[in-house]
């Protein structure tokens, strides 16, 4: 297991991890609540996000910002419809890579002081691809034959190229920027990933000239590759009722789920590559941190849940080579309950709207059966599925966290996104799953200040053997 930093004390390799993906601003409003989760929930970590710049509100050097491909962002003719589908406000920065010019850091540093009083340590954050690129549609990602995507499934993120050079290169300098200037204890990058599977379009991205070249570095056939994932694209449009009667068993993996759905077995190919390029920047990422931090510095990102992970270009296996943790998304759009139901909720709807007609029931309950939801209860009708407050989360967050078993390899912490706000003997059972599993900790995005008794198991987590 990783060294902890050094502020965190000689045994706190021993001790689990209680993160918080804070908000930054609130933080920086009440520093108390820092000492109050340190001591009713165990707090370890600090996560610090702000809700206006969507970072830890780092503020990069000059050299570093000249770099910026997104300068000119404010005058983007893009950045109102960003802003309008993600509800941001007209001040609020659009989330977009790495560390856009014109943050104040002044509450970071305030909360940098404030957390390392209490020797609880600090990891900084910023996003990666999978959002904004309707700002900056010339280094957006492609689909399968070179087009732009349009707005249809906006609402879960437009996402960049992974492979162009103009940005990465740009998020390789912001990140040793970063860790030069800032007294950050670690570093956690979000929407290290294509957008969730429920963006049926940005299933089939990016296949532009970058991602081209990559995947022949990396060995790959491309065209046989394209033309095996149109294949894919073309079978989920032709559904019939036999292919979904011969889904009478439980679904084992991603390659029988797309021989179900009748895609050639080559199809399996495009999600691994587009895996294998992101595991690849993010190696080379976690590996320049490193360099410039010359201390430890333990690198990690957040990743899908077991059930749709490959599909939207996390590998497990790969990603325990390139980061020192994992965990996972929160929030409507990637938290860990949501994601396989949306995506069963767009695909459904999808097949539902090419002739002939199915019934509605069958074709939800064919997806379910393809992400192995199928004993859950869930909703027959697709319109259902946008009422989430009466789905079950406490058994989707379960079935996930199970099948962590099967698809992490131990070879990294894992610190999966935790449920906090649920009622106490939920989560005590939930924290016992990931016990069994072998969990050294977990990230809230919400610490249940208010909760006595969430707050005990909590820290009864926290206090028990890893
Ligand atoms: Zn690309």
């Amino acid at each position: 297991m990783l060294e902890l930093a050094s502020r965190s004390g000689p045994n706190a390799s021993a001790r689990r991890r209680i993160a918080w993906f804070c908000d930054l601003d609130q933080v920086h409003r009440d520093p108390s609540l820092l000492a109050a989760a340190q001591e009713k929930a165990g707090l370890t970590t600090l996560l610090p996000e702000s809700h206006h710049t969507h970072t830890s509100a780092f503020r990069a050097s000059p050299e570093t910002d000249r770099l910026c491909p997104f300068r000119d962002w404010r005058t983007r003719p893009g950045l109102a419809e960003h802003r309008q589908t993600f509800k941001l406000g007209p001040e609020d920065f659009p989330v977009l890579p790495g560390i856009l010019p014109g943050a104040d850091d002044t509450p970071l540093r305030a909360v940098l002081d404030a957390a390392h009083a209490l020797r609880i340590e600090v990891w900084g954050h910023w996003g990666l691809w999978s959002y904004g690129a309707e700002v900056y549609p010339e280094l957006a990602a492609l689909d399968l034959t070179g087009g732009r995507l349009n707005s249809l499934y906006a609402r879960y993120g437009h996402g960049f190229c992974p492979s162009n050079p103009a940005v990465n290169d740009w998020m390789l300098a912001c990140l040793r920027d970063a860790v030069r200037h800032y007294e950050i204890d670690g570093f956690y990058v979000d929407h290290a990933r294509y957008p969730p599977p429920a963006n049926l379009q940005a299933l089939f991205s990016c296949a532009c000239g970058h991602c081209e070249a990559e995947a022949g570095r990396l060995g790959y056939d491309f065209p046989a590759v394209r033309r095996a994932a149109l294949a894919l694209r073309l079978a989920l449009c032709r559904l019939d009722t036999d292919r979904m009667r011969k889904a009478g068993e439980p679904v084992r993996d991603l390659e029988q789920a797309l021989d179900l759905l009748g895609a050639p077995p080559e199809s399996l190919q495009w999600f691994q590559l587009r895996a294998r390029i992101l595991a690849g920047q993010v190696k080379q990422f976690r590996d320049a941190a490193h360099e410039e931090a010359r201390r430890p510095l333990p690198f990690g990102a957040d990743v899908f849940p077991p059930s749709v992970s490959l599909l939207a270009g996390n590998d497990y296996a790969l990603w325990e080579e390139s980061a020192d943790y994992l965990t996972g998304g929160h929030g409507a759009i990637v938290a860990w309950n949501l994601v396989p139901v949306r995506a069963c909720r767009e695909l459904a709807a999808a097949a539902l709207r090419v002739p002939p007609a199915l019934p509605e029931s069958d074709v939800l309950r064919f997806f379910y059966r393809l992400f192995g939801l199928e004993n859950l209860a869930l909703p027959e009708r697709v319109g259902e599925l946008d009422a989430f407050d009466k789905l079950p989360a406490v058994r989707l967050f379960e079935l996930e966290y199970r099948r962590l078993a099967d698809h992490w390899g131990r070879r990294v912490p894992f610190y999966p996104p935790f449920p906090g706000w649920l009622p106490a003997r939920e989560i005590e059972r939930l924290l016992s799953v990931l016990q069994e599993v072998g969990c050294q900790g977990i990230v809230l995005s919400h610490v249940p200040l208010d909760k006595p008794d969430n707050l005990s198991v909590i820290r009864a987590f926290a206090a028990s053997k890893v």
